[in-house]
């Protein structure tokens, strides 16, 4: 292992441009930087171009908006401790339940008014909860994508209302409306995702799918809002109850995730990979389809919290972690079992005979030995590199039918690795008659449930 350091300071001095040069914005690598700045200029030059040619609105029009940003900041507040459990638990934000709002404007007002109300209520948002922890620029991307995904709803269906070809409540409009607000919002945060990480999953670029049809749902109630202000402004205290289920649903569904999630490397950790991966055997022995279990355990970990301290240590397991991820498939299984070890279930393989877990294992450990995990530290940037990895494999069914004996041989065969000098593939074999009783007997401790 091997670490090196440079020294990067940041900006100083007073004034504006120094002001201006220590925007984290600029930290950022320079094509993250452009596609933000490139939707957040569009959605200024937008709105500017509208609000050039809009009237002001009339006193239907300013009660809409008045009524709409006030129910946008009163569910804003009445949500607030549910959503700060939620954000303890998991600071992802994907869906903004704020939609509802949005949409209600969307379909109540004027394209320029609907953004209006869209950014007023995003602002309020991220001043109560947000601030702390979204620098301006995340918040102002954010706010830049919500105009124009509204902006293009709100376009979209005035077409498909024009020269009074149909009503904004009629079925096929609101629909269109909904379509065009989640595939302009989910394009624009997908596409800067994209730049950012090319290698990123479909799933993390365009969201869960229970996600997205949170998203619909949010916006479902969005349309019914603005259907019952119409009718009856009073109506819309009905929306509220809807809503918090709402809230309390993602709070269920990323509690749910947490529990099954590491925290430092953000993989199954070992009792969901457990769960995961028994479920996964069941599979394969209807199928019978040949399965692997791979151990990894880091070489001389401790010398890396040794030499660099262990926040450098945790650095070093979220990028092995990474790269795991990054060397399987979407289905295979990657969990954390603890310290620095790292189990791989690889479901359904071509070739029960192990020559494509040989190659998976060695790309593995190939890529774990070019790893380079660079980080920020108080002396400057500091980049850890030289690590390596032994590999112990285990194959089903060849070399057992139920996990525990599948991990006990994988685990022989990374005991074999590292006696074979670390830095090493070994494929399991069947436990010898004879165990090693001190190993074994640690192995069935460790991986006993
Ligand atoms: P070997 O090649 O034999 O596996 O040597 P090793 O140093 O990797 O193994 P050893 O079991 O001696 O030490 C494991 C080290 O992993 C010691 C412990 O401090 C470190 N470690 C375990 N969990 C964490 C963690 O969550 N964060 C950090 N930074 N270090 C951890
Ligand atoms: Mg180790
Ligand atoms: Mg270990």
């Amino acid at each position: 292992m091997t670490g090196s350091r440079s020294t990067g300071r940041p900006a100083s001095g007073r004034g504006l441009p120094a002001f201006v040069a220590r925007w984290p914005l600029w930290n950022l690598p320079v094509r993250l930087t452009a596609a933000i700045l490139t939707v957040e200029f569009t959605a200024v030059a937008v709105v500017v171009v509208l609000a050039i040619g809009s009237a002001m609105p009339d006193g239907r029009g300013l009660r809409d908006m008045l009524l709409i940003v006030g129910l946008g900041i009163a569910h804003t507040e009445i949500a607030r401790g549910v959503e700060q459990m939620r954000r303890r638990v998991n600071g992802e934000v994907h869906v903004n339940l704020g939609s509802v709002w949005f949409f209600a404007a969307i379909v109540l007002l004027p394209p320029i008014y609907a953004v209006l109300c869209t950014f007023v209520i995003h602002l309020h948002l991220w001043l109560r909860s947000a601030r702390p922890r979204n620098p301006v620029y995340k918040h102002l991307f954010s706010s830049a994508t919500m105009v124009l995904t509204s902006l293009a709803a709100s376009g979209v269906m005035a077409a498909a209302t024009a020269g009074g070809t149909g009503d904004r409540f009629d079925l096929h409009v609101l629909g269109l409306g909904v379509l065009v607000f989640l595939t302009v919002n989910t394009a624009l945060v997908a596409g800067v995702i994209a730049v950012n990480s090319p290698q990123a999953d479909v799933a993390s670029i365009v969201g869960e799918w229970d996600e997205n049809l949170l998203e619909v749902a949010t916006l479902c109630l969005g349309a019914l809002t603005a259907a019952a202000v119409v009718v009856n402004a009073w109506l819309v205290v009905f929306v509220f109850p809807p809503l918090l289920v709402l809230h309390r649903a993602v709070l269920v569904r990323h509690l749910e995730v947490a529990a099954n999630t590491d925290g430092k490397t953000g993989l199954l950790n070992a009792a969901a990979w457990h769960t995961q991966a028994e479920r996964e055997l069941r599979r394969a022995e209807r199928r019978s389809a040949p399965r692997a279990v791979l151990v990894i355990d880091l070489d001389h970990f401790k010398d890396v919290n040794d030499t660099h301290g262990h926040l450098a240590g945790d650095r070093v397991l979220a990028a092995v972690a990474d790269t795991l991820r990054g060397e399987v498939r979407e289905r295979d299984l990657v969990g954390r079992f603890g310290g620095e070890e790292f189990v791989v279930l690889l479901g359904t393989l071509g070739d029960p005979e192990g020559g494509e877990l040989r190659v998976v294992a060695e790309r593995i450990r190939e890529r774990i030995s070019a790893l380079r995990v660079e980080m920020p530290t108080a002396d400057g940037p500091l980049t850890v590199a030289g690590l390596s990895a032994s590999v112990g494999c285990a194959l089903y069914p060849g070399d057992g039918r139920d996990l525990r004996d599948l991990l006990q041989v994988a685990d022989t065969a990374l005991y074999a690795a590292k006696r074979a000098g670390r830095n090493v593939v070994r494929m399991g074999t069947q436990p010898a008659p004879q165990p090693r009783v001190a190993e074994d007997s640690t192995s069935a401790r460790r991986y006993g449930q």
